[in-house]
């Protein structure tokens, strides 16, 4: 591949958009040379060649087992929901069929290229962490890697079978090891939940739109990040499970939203929750519809919310009682929907 088009998949690969946090939203249309680009190798592509179909009735049997009892029972309905919908909406089989492609094609070397792959020889402080959320929610221990970027972020990509989370650099520096075990942790839970075709799907729709058939990019982009907004909330809950409490995940969160680590201390929660009131009563709260993730103030409350359940309770060793998960889905429904 030419250096120059090499170094455009680059920038855009850093501008994740699928990540812990969402931090672009960029609508199809834009960066048009790497567009061509992207189309020229897609035309190359056969999408009959990723079975859609068989992936999801492969996705539906497999049920790994966990510390946590069984399954999925923390997932947010809503994520199981939307899933099982659109799965069967054509623009989104289409979308992720391409976008496994790509990635198998230039995807993975090129957002690996400059990253470190964590192991045991290898930052084993942080390979530790990872173990650790494996063995929570009963997955094998993924592949993680430190790539350099400032923006505090991390995300997964990558299909089922080939899985690996990407945490960059900032983040590295500025979480404790307990903020870190949340970050992983929520990046397991996508895996365990089986979004990784999801998020890849998403993160070439997001940036680089132009390699999907134009009316089918929107449908499918919209959908998807529908989907992801739901997505988050499950997996915020498998960061709070990994880190095993309530503190450090809120406080993984909430560092996102700041962006410094100097103010953090200073942070006052409950202002930063009254922003989500005030922003209720605004029309910009529409605009979250183009949003992969939900406003941070309504991730904090939903994760609250969770922490009072019975099920996270019993696993952080809280004692007897609490929500059930109907209860925790149906309050955090009124946190997270957009429209009413
Ligand atoms: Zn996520």
């Amino acid at each position: 591949m030419a250096r120059a088009t090499s170094a455009l998949f680059a920038r855009a690969a850093a501008r994740w958009s699928s990540g812990f946090v969402g931090v672009s939203r960029r609508t199809p249309g834009s960066g048009a040379r790497f567009a061509v680009w992207v189309l020229a190798s897609l035309s190359l592509a056969t999408l009959g060649d990723f079975d859609f179909r068989a992936f999801v009735r492969e996705r539906a049997e497999r049920r790994p087992g966990s510390a946590l009892g069984n399954d999925h029972a923390y997932a947010y309905v809503s994520d199981r929901n939307t899933r099982s919908t659109f799965e069967r909406v054509k623009p989104v089989e289409l979308a992720v069929a391409a976008a496994v492609r790509t990635f198998k094609n230039v995807g993975k070397a090129e957002l690996l290229g400059h990253a470190v792959k964590i192991g045991p020889r290898q930052f084993p402080r942080v390979h530790a962490l990872a173990e650790r959320c494996a063995e929570t929610l009963g997955i094998p221990v993924p592949t993680v890697y430190v790539v350099s970027n400032p923006h505090l972020n991390a995300a997964t990509y990558g299909t089922n079978e080939d899985a690996f989370i990407l945490v960059n650099s900032a983040l590295m520096d500025h979480f404790s090891d307990a903020e870190l075990l949340s970050v992983i942790g929520h990046e397991c839970g996508h895996i365990h939940n089986n979004h990784v075709v999801y998020l890849t799907a998403l993160h070439y729709l997001t940036n680089v739109a132009g390699i999907f058939v134009r009316n089918l990019a929107v449908p499918a982009l919209l959908t998807l990040r529908a989907w992801s907004r739901r997505a988050e909330i499950t997996c915020d809950r498998a960061g709070a499970l990994c880190a095993g409490e309530l503190e450090p995940a809120l406080r993984a969160l909430t560092k996102l939203a700041l962006g410094s680590q100097k103010l953090y201390e200073e942070l006052n929660i409950e202002a930063f929750l009254e922003q989500h009131q005030e922003a209720k009563g605004s029309i910009g709260r529409f605009s979250e519809v183009f949003s992969s993730h939900p406003w941070l103030p309504k991730r904090v409350l939903a994760l609250q919310t969770f922490a009072e359940s019975e099920l996270f309770r019993k696993h952080a060793g809280l004692g007897a009682g609490g929500l059930d998960m109907q209860q925790v889905d149906e309050r955090v429904h009124d946190y997270i929907k957009v429209v009413g």
